[in-house]
């Protein structure tokens, strides 16, 4: 319908982007292709479409499936089909836009756009593999349009960038490289890398910080693709070749994989498998914070500021420094009173129950052995019971309600989780005391 449409206004329309790709490995697997996510774009016969032929064409598509829903993204002239959890198409996402050529006004900037031809509009793309069309009107329907070798490469298992400066306009390609690198089972080709390398030598990635305020759609986009590698299954080899392309620049110009950060990732990866195995918590934020907490405190904050990461987030990152030197100066002297096997649960109940969970796992997989072993004993076991007797049961007792209950409930939570209360009438005992 969408090439029919295209084709009675005198357009050609082309299936372009990831879902080529993916069509062409499918066919050499011999292997079969969900396709959820589908880019289309409108070009004009012999002269340029027009610019608005894109949205022109999706709300054309819109009136004959009236169950989708079109969104229209102004600036750069595209449009959206979403069908959502049809019961027939469960749900899929058609992009549509005019063929265009972006210009970078300076490295690293968000581009300018201009309607163009089929061909500028793949040679804007990142990889030569993602830069293919397939013509969907006639007379040549069905016909590949791959002017860069993406075919070969796909053959050849490589990620190759279609020109030297791409890095340099772009930093987030680099991101998405290593992705679909490690996605694919592909490797960076060899100039390629050089293109990378030469792209963060060049001094991109203090730009990309700096002129964070002009350009915070690029930040945007470096935590889209930092979400889509650090959910991935495969986030630690991309991790480790981002490290070491010396890429994790673009997040902070000190920011470096270590052995600590390693180690520190092992625990907290640990961590979230034992306590969230019901995933209550965004693990790909948690990987995230944890790759920013390994920075220097005073550059923590900012960093997750430039990210657009939540609000909760971000406090958390301005104030783990102040918040790990407490707990555990506080689990220090408590140690040095009483003995490291002498602190009380309710002890370390009291300290720890101000911390939200992924504060408390972020100090712990930052902290020693001994303190971190309490604020895991806090998340699986203490921080779980509850006093034997409740407001209500106070009541009944007798006691009159008021502000005393609070201390009377935490008094009793204490005892319960020191092992002095271990039934109800060990707790009346407790409290007619
Ligand atoms: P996926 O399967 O992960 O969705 P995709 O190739 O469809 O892969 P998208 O992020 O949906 O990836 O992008 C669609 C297309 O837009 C890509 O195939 C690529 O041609 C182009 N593209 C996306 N981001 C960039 C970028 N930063 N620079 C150049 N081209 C890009």
């Amino acid at each position: 319908k969408a090439s029919q449409e295209a084709e009675k206004r005198g357009w050609h329309l082309y299936l372009v982007g990831g879902a080529v790709r993916d069509l062409l490995l499918a066919e050499e697997a011999s292997g079969t292709l969900l396709i959820k996510d589908i880019d289309l774009v409108v070009d004009g016969f012999h002269k340029t479409a027009e610019v608005g032929a894109g949205v022109e064409l999706a709300k054309a598509l819109q009136q004959l499936y009236p169950t989708a829903r079109l969104e229209i993204h102004g600036a750069f002239q595209t449009a959206a089909l979403l069908w959502h959890k049809d019961p027939e198409l469960d749900s899929l996402w058609v992009d549509i836009a005019t063929a265009r050529t972006e210009f970078y006004p300076y490295p690293a900037a968000n581009p300018e756009v201009e309607a163009s031809s089929i061909r500028q509009d793949l040679y804007r793309r990142d990889f030569t593999i993602n830069a293919m069309a397939l013509q969907l009107t006639p007379p040549r329907a069905g016909a590949l349009l791959d002017f860069f070798g993406g075919l070969l490469d796909l053959q050849a298992k490589q990620i190759r960038v279609l020109h030297a400066n791409s890095f340099i306009e772009d930093p987030t390609r680099i991101y998405r490289g290593v992705r679909f690198a490690m996605r694919l089972g592909f490797h960076l080709e060899p100039q390629t890398e050089e293109y990378i390398r030469y792209a963060i030598n060049s001094g991109v990635y203090d730009r990309t910080t700096r002129e964070n305020s002009k350009t915070p759609a690029l930040q945007t986009r470096l935590k889209t693709e930092l979400k889509h590698i650090l959910e991935a299954p495969y986030w630690k080899p991309a991790l480790q070749l981002l490290g070491d392309l010396g890429a994790l620049q673009c997040i902070h110009p000190t920011l470096k994989i270590d052995e600590e950060l390693l180690g520190q990732l092992r625990l907290l990866e640990r961590c979230l498998r034992r306590f969230d195995s019901q995933q209550t918590l965004i693990h790909w934020q948690m990987r995230l914070e944890a790759l920013i907490a390994h920075l220097a405190a005073e550059y923590r904050g900012h960093v997750a500021k430039n990210l657009q990461l939540p609000e909760d987030s971000i406090n958390r990152l301005y104030c783990i420094a102040q918040h790990q030197q407490k707990v555990n100066k506080n689990i220090s002297s408590l140690e040095a009173e009483g003995g490291v096997d002498e602190v009380r649960p309710s002890q370390i109940e009291q300290l720890l129950r101000q911390y939200d969970v992924p504060m408390l796992i972020l100090i712990a997989v930052q902290s020693s052995r001994g303190v971190r072993r309490k604020i895991w004993q806090y998340l699986t076991v203490w921080r779980n019971i509850q006093p034997i007797l409740n407001g209500n049961d106070l009541r009944k007792l007798g006691y009159k309600p008021g502000p005393q209950y609070r201390q009377m409930l935490n008094d009793l939570l204490a005892a319960t989780l020191d092992g002095v209360v271990c039934n109800r009438d060990e707790a009346e005992e407790f409290l007619a005391k």
